[in-house]
Order: C-alpha cells, then sequence, then structure tokens
C-alpha cells in the first residue's frame, strides 16, 4: 500500500488509540474528539488531514488564526476551530468571528466583553468553555477550582452557557488525579464537555472521561 504521508498515519494511529481508551474507559465517555492543533503549523500542513475528512483544530492565538483559517474554511466546509489560548478581552469580537469554540474562558471581565459583543451582533461563536487552573499554578491561565462556581454564576447572569471545561495540568507531575478532578467538576455542574490530555497524555486523560483532546506535536511533529 503507498503511504498516505506521515500526517495521515499518525492521525490514524492516534484515532485509534483515543477509540481503545474510551472503550476501556470506566468513565464512559460516549466519544472524544481529537481537535488537531495546528499552532506553530502552516495552512499547507493542514491540507491531508482536511482531504481526509478531519474538521476539529485548535489555535491558540487569534493573530494567527486569523492568517490561516479564513481560506480553509473557504474550501472545506464543516471546520470546527478552538480557540486554546488565553483571550485579551480587546481581541473578544476577533475570537468570536473566528471561532467555534472557545475554550479558554476564565475570568468575569473575559465573560462581560464576550457578553457584549455577542449582543452586537451574531457571530460565528457558539460554544464557551471555562478553562480551569487545575494546578493552581501562578503562571497558568485559567479560574482557580475555588472560583468556578462564582465564575459559572456571572456567566449565567450574563447570558454566557458554558457547555465545557478544559484544564492544562502541571507539566511535571501525574495528570491523571488533576483530570479526575475535571472530570467530579463537570458533573457536580452538569457540565458535559470535558477538554483534557495532550500529545503525551490524551488516552489517560480519554480513560478519565475526556470528550476532547487537544493534540499537536503528536501529529504535526516538533514546533519550532
Ligand atoms: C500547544 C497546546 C496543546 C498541544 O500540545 P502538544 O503537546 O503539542 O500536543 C494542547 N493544549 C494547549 C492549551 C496548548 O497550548
Amino acid at each position: 500500500m503507498p503511504s498516505l504521508g506521515p500526517i495521515i498515519e499518525r492521525w490514524r494511529e492516534i484515532t485509534n488509540r483515543i477509540e481503545s481508551a474510551r472503550k476501556n474507559s470506566p468513565a464512559g465517555a460516549k466519544s472524544a474528539v481529537l481537535v488537531a492543533v495546528a499552532k506553530a503549523h502552516p495552512a499547507e500542513s493542514m491540507l491531508p488531514l482536511l482531504s481526509a475528512g478531519h474538521r476539529a483544530f485548535g489555535e491558540n492565538k487569534v493573530q494567527e488564526a486569523e492568517a490561516k483559517w479564513p481560506g480553509l474554511r473557504a474550501k472545506f466546509p464543516g471546520i470546527e476551530l478552538h480557540l486554546i489560548g488565553s483571550l485579551q478581552s480587546n481581541k473578544a469580537q476577533e475570537a468570536l468571528e473566528l471561532f467555534d469554540v472557545i475554550e479558554t474562558v476564565d475570568r468575569p471581565s473575559l465573560v462581560d466583553a464576550l457578553a457584549k459583543e455577542r449582543a452586537k451582533a451574531s457571530l460565528r461563536c457558539s460554544q464557551f468553555w471555562v478553562q480551569v487552573n487545575i494546578g493552581e499554578e501562578k503562571q497558568k491561565g485559567g479560574v482557580l477550582p475555588l472560583e468556578l462556581p462564582s465564575l459559572l454564576a456571572h456567566c449565567k447572569a450574563k447570558g454566557l452557557s458554558i457547555t465545557g471545561l478544559m484544564c492544562v495540568p502541571p507539566a511535571e507531575e501525574n495528570p491523571a488525579p488533576y483530570f479526575a478532578l475535571l472530570h467530579k467538576m463537570g458533573k457536580e455542574h452538569g457540565i458535559h464537555n470535558l477538554s483534557m490530555g495532550m500529545s503525551g497524555d490524551y488516552e489517560v486523560a480519554v480513560r478519565l472521561g475526556a470528550t476532547h483532546v487537544r493534540v499537536g506535536t503528536a501529529l504535526f511533529g516538533q514546533r519550532d
């Protein structure tokens, strides 16, 4: 059989691994979507995956997404683009136009900015997820676990429906307890989507109930 190219081969392998992890999951996730993290890779690198029918992608910067995705969207309908990096309130409108899912809602001022821009015009974005700073790390974005209930109440008051939680556990630690904690928070608040797991730990995340995993390096190779 001719080689399909390294990205497609890795995509198949990762997709298979996600599916077996899901089947063996006591958390019983019904599906786990592979969000292909495209940051630092050019639009051309997305073409094999798009041609193979893959549609869920992630970017961490508004500007980079703006340069890359409008052109790809024109050629490939049905793309679902996730913002997985921190969002400045003054870029709320651009983010709402570009992304289908904003995974990184993490503070009241950002909720206010998103709610205000959405009231002005109907923009693309239809899902808002809260990023939880699950390891309570100073350098990381996300709401502290103890502040999640009050942020969710603020979202509700502003009419921003939250349908997912996202986290990035501390880099050098076993991620499993952090994934389990996010799963518990989702249950407590009736929030179904859980974005957790990256190249090094997506199978663990799926076993612990991830509905979305964000994989960059294992799919596209090292970033410069
Ligand atoms: C870059 C990034 C990823 C992907 O990381 P890899 O280790 O390359 O798979 C996932 N989530 C977030 C928030 C990221 O910034």
